[in-house]
């Protein structure tokens, strides 16, 4: 955790450099170094070598502040016009959306942005790009469940898997998303019916984290599990020999929407709207949208590159052989509120 001193003192240094550099478009190009403080709810060893990698290519130097978002949002919220923040940094559009819909991030134009990020991965005013993209799918036991049985989004909250289901619980936000995703495609009545038909699904009352539900999985536990694609990937190429064990007899399903793909998602960053460094804010998020920038995100979480012709690092790229539905990502915190209310009227706790 960055100490608050150390960044009032950062503060204190910088904000005349923002200030001089404040509507100078081509000061952006140079290598003049100063600072950029990055609030960031990643936090994976692989970002560090992103950071100085940065560092190294503009002389600027990376603060960092970690947190959950919504414990970063919280802190923004109250520095308020005074925060150091320049960059935020969250997994899930609708964590994104959090941010920009308490106020706490500006519009960014950046033609080198828009170029790399394809517009349903990023907001259309740019107030946060998608750096990196995960899919929302099935984890299923192979030696009970056949693939065709998990290749719809319908057939997860089906009668098929009544009482077979493992999943997290509803305050998670990347349940909300796909809800809300479900909500955007379908309308809330047959949403409705989804969620009601997933909590009737449940082995259990939810319970842990997206890898607890494919341990479940492998357990026998239950039949079926939703989960995000790094989790699994992370499971099946990481240190652990039982979790590896367990992805052998478990597998990755990427079920369709509407014959359209899988739900995915993204992890991505925004510029703050009191942002005391925002050419350097603005040159972080275009760093982090080149190929080389791409590879390491997308490496360090088992997510897929979110940039337009930049291929999947291993191991993720073998699974990347599979359809992401076109929906725009900015749906999902539209939807966040009304997919909250279904789950809860549903008893999805
Ligand atoms: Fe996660």
């Amino acid at each position: 955790m960055f100490r608050r001193a150390m960044l009032s003192t950062a503060l204190l240094f910088v904000l005349p450099l923002a200030a001089c550099g404040e509507g100078d478009a081509g000061k952006a190009a140079e290598a003049t170094g100063g600072e950029l403080n990055l609030y960031t709810a990643r936090h994976y060893d692989a970002d560090e070598l992103l950071y100085r990698l940065f560092e190294q290519q503009t002389g600027v130097k990376v603060n960092r502040v970690d947190g959950n978002p919504d414990q970063l949002i919280a802190r923004m919220r109250t520095e308020g016009a005074n925060s150091p923040a320049d960059v935020f940094v969250a997994a899930d559009a609708g964590a994104l959306w959090r941010a920009q819909n308490a106020g706490l991030l500006q519009p960014v134009t950046s033609p080198a942005l828009a170029a790399a990020i394809p517009a349903n991965l990023r907001d259309p005013e740019g107030h946060w790009f998608g750096l990196a993209r995960r899919a929302r799918i099935v984890a299923y036991d192979t030696a009970r469940v056949r693939p065709e049985e998990v290749d719809t989004y319908e057939e997860i909250a089906s009668l098929r898997f009544r009482g077979k289901l493992c999943v997290r619980s509803s305050d998670s936000v990347y349940n909300l998303s796909l809800v809300g995703a479900l909500i955007e495609a379908w309308g809330p009545q047959k949403a409705g019916v989804w969620v009601r038909g997933v909590v009737a699904n449940m082995a259990r009352p939810p319970e842990g984290g997206d890898r607890d539900q494919i341990r479940a999985v492998g357990a026998g536990v239950c039949e079926i599990a939703l989960t995000n694609s790094y989790y699994y990937i992370g499971l099946a190429s990481g240190e652990d020999a039982g979790d590896r064990a367990v992805t052998g007899r478990v597998r990755l399903a990427f079920p369709s929407l509407d014959g359209q793909g899988a739900h995915v998602n993204v992890s991505g960053g925004g510029v703050a709207r009191h942002a005391p460094n925002r050419d350097n804010a603005v040159r972080f998020l275009e760093f982090l949208a080149t190929p080389e920038a791409q590879r390491i995100i997308a490496a360090a979480n088992n997510e897929f590159t979110a940039a337009n012709g930049v291929a999947n690092p291993p191991p993720v790229d073998a699974y990347d052989d599979f359809t992401a539905h076109p929906m725009s990502v900015t749906a999902y915190g539209r939807r966040q509120a009304e997919a909250q209310t279904l789950m809860t009227a549903a008893g999805w706790r």
